[in-house]
């Protein structure tokens, strides 16, 4: 896996994980991957909070 570039990231993910969505206010954020990457997505309305490529 090419995570190299990706070891700043982690953080923010963990740090934005489990925080209320700020579109929504029902759901929380979640940490998923997207096409490969980490990202952090509302688990209600899906809005990806933050996205790294
Ligand atoms: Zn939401």
């Amino acid at each position: 896996m090419e995570n190299m570039q990706f070891q700043g990231s982690s953080s923010v993910i963990k740090s934005l994980s489990g925080q209320e969505c700020q579109w929504c206010s029902a759901g929380s954020l979640s940490s998923t991957t997207f096409k490969g990457t980490e990202a952090v997505v509302c688990d209600r309305c899906g809005t990806p909070a933050a996205r790294f490529w």
